[in-house]
């Protein structure tokens, strides 16, 4: 599943940032998910849940800040913001996306990324 990819790279992360400061557990980690990568809220908490179990991660809370997609079309130079949820596309998984003004294929410019914005940990 994509989700549990991108969760496990953002968990091993964390970790490795965690030891870095010597800490004993982490309580809380704040992500910013673009609504153009495709990932899942519900499905990030729940791969966050079980790969953090039996580590220092146990039991921290996952603050998502979702962030609004940036595309732009090839045809017209339309850049700007799009409506995932009326796309049909967007259910599929499926990158691939069409210009709101004139219908043209649009490549993503923004909302793709998938990072960790900050950690809170107790030392
Ligand atoms: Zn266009």
């Amino acid at each position: 599943m994509h989700e549990f990819s991108a969760v496990s790279q953002m968990v091993e992360l964390v970790l490795e940032e965690a030891k870095r400061r010597n800490a004993k557990r982490v309580l809380e980690v704040r992500v910013s998910v673009g609504k153009l990568s495709f990932l899942n809220p519900e499905q990030l908490r729940f791969a966050y849940k079980v790969l953090s179990e039996g580590t220092i991660l146990e039991n921290s809370r996952l603050r998502i800040e979702e962030k609004e997609g940036v595309i732009q079309c090839s045809k017209c130079g339309y850049k700007g913001g799009i409506s995932v949820e009326d796309n049909p596309y967007y259910h599929l998984g499926i990158p691939f996306l069409r210009c709101p003004k004139c219908g043209g294929e649009a490549s993503i410019v923004e909302g793709r990324d998938f990072s960790i914005k900050s950690i809170r940990i107790e030392v």
